[in-house]
């Protein structure tokens, strides 16, 4: 276990792209273990590669897992007790432990041209060797050094990896882990601009931090034994680390990627997720339930997860589940907060009455948000019939005769209304010995042009009248 006195777990984005849903799933669970430990969860904003920083990112991260409903309790924008939670404005914290490190010889200044480097890079790789740094100027004698640095030469700080020394530390999800330190580079601390890599910042700043759990994904485990290094140089206890599976793409093949698909958390929202579902989806990704529920609330996750349960292996994204779930949630809501909801996928033309009256016949139906316009447009847009659909299950004589005499008995009507349509349409039926399959489905088609709509007589009330005639005629024509 931790020594650390409280769970303070963390999310430590880089502003270089918009927050995957990777990302997201792994700040949820950063999150709920803190909650769950009445500890802190901290949003830390990595900024320190400044070439590859996209403006507004860091915007845009921040308002994402706020539309997610999830937040932070110390972060760039409240301030904490180990504030600035930005790492571009705690540069001379990283350069003076880079120096801290020289001084007790667990790193060491090096001079190495670009053009060295990659001319090594390549012959490592043309001799099927890991490309690594080949420790060159490690061996530089003191003297030379300070000559060389006072010389203004650029220079960057390395690490000194123990070569003889295996590196031990416990992961939470694939337990015991040896890596032997021939096997680890010697990795660049501060560059030659000053600015410190990700692997000193991110350990530096766990520790200022009093970080406890580190919960991030697997793609960092070859990154892990470093940072156990560093905090071993700096003298300092490591928090517990837990590497967690990423995900696949949907049909089970590679890394979840943009090739294949949406990626950005934001993405999921625009589209019609509620935040809700797609959470509880990112619950149920290589975790279980104790009691094997599948729709669980934030609450209850917090309440029962632990890291340790999490599967080591790869999980698939599977859209399928996902939009299972979001039904699920889409159903759970009023018809208020469904309306509400919708308001950004109601499209222009669809008059604010006709949705609110159309929004009961498809609640159960809707997966999506966005499936609103598709399942609704006939509403409120002109329709195509295909006449020889409606002529496929009897002669057009007697399809003809069944619309005109519906139309008449139609526009008898006083009112309009569900009960008396539905009268007057089975009657029709059964007086005429008409089958009853044949021609319902004669009615829907005319109407919505298409098979699959919601009930019959409910739809041809929020039609109106004048609509439902006018599309009968229509029909009619075409026969
Ligand atoms: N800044 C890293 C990232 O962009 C953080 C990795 C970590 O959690 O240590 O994901």
């Amino acid at each position: 276990m931790s020594t650390h006195a409280i769970v303070r777990t963390r999310m430590a984005p880089s502003p270089t792209g918009e927050m995957h849903v990777g990302g997201m799933a792994m700040l949820l669970k950063n999150y709920a273990y803190a909650k769950r430990h009445g500890g802190k969860f901290i949003l830390r904003i990595e900024d320190t590669d400044q070439t590859r920083e996209v403006p507004g990112a860091v915007g845009r991260i921040l308002d994402v897992i706020k539309a997610y409903g999830l937040s932070w309790d110390e972060g760039p924008d409240i301030d904490g007790p180990f504030a600035p939670y930005t790492q571009s404005q705690r540069l001379p914290l990283y350069k003076q432990h880079a120096e801290q490190l020289i001084a007790a010889n667990q790193a060491y200044y090096c001079f190495c041209s670009k053009e060295r480097l990659e001319q090594l890079r390549e012959d490592q790789m043309a001799s099927k060797q890991q490309p690594k740094y080949d420790g060159h100027c490690r061996v530089l004698g003191s003297d030379e050094v300070a000559k060389r640095l006072a010389n203004g030469e650029p220079s960057v700080i390395r690490l000194k990896v123990p070569k003889d020394e295996q590196i031990h530390y416990t992961d939470l999800i694939r337990g015991e882990i040896t890596v032997s330190g021939a096997d680890v580079d010697d990795q660049v601390l501060l560059k030659t601009d000053g600015f410190p890599t990700y692997h000193l910042a991110v350990v530096v700043d766990d520790h200022a931090m009093q970080i406890s759990h580190i919960l991030r994904g697997e793609e960092w485990l070859s990154s892990t034994p470093k940072h156990v290094l560093l905090y071993k140089a700096f003298g300092w206890q490591a928090p517990i680390f837990a590497h967690i599976p990423i995900f696949l793409n949907p049909d089970g093949k590679g890394k979840m990627s943009k090739r294949k698909g949406e990626v950005a958390a934001q993405s999921f929202l625009d589209k019609g997720y509620l935040p809700e579902a797609v959470l509880n989806f990112f619950m149920l990704l290589g975790w279980g339930h104790p009691e094997q529920k599948e729709v669980i609330s934030l609450d209850e996750y917090i309440q029962n997860f632990d890291p340790a349960d999490i599967s080591s292996k790869s999980v698939v994204f599977d859209l399928v589940k996902l939009q299972w779930l979001n039904g699920v949630y889409i159903r759970a809501l009023s018809a208020d907060e469904l309306l509400e909801k919708l308001q950004p996928f109601i499209p222009a033309d669809c008059p604010a009455n006709l949705a609110k009256d159309i929004l009961p016949l498809i609640h159960e139906r809707l997966s999506i948000l966005s499936e609103f316009e598709e399942l609704s447009s006939f509403f409120y847009r002109n329709i195509t019939v295909d006449p020889q659909v409606l002529s496929k299950k009897a002669t057009p004589e007697l399809v003809r005769e069944q619309i005109e005499t519906t139309i008449l008995e139609l526009e008898k009507l006083p009112d309009w209304n569900e009960q008396e349509i539905e009268n007057t349409v089975r009657q029709l039926q059964e007086k005429n010995d008409w089958k009853r399959g044949q021609y319902f489905m004669l009615l829907r088609l005319s109407v919505s042009g298409q098979q699959a709509t919601p009930p019959l007589f409910t739809m041809i009330v929020v039609l109106g009248k004048e609509k439902t005639l006018e599309r009968l005629r229509s029909a009619g024509k075409q026969i």
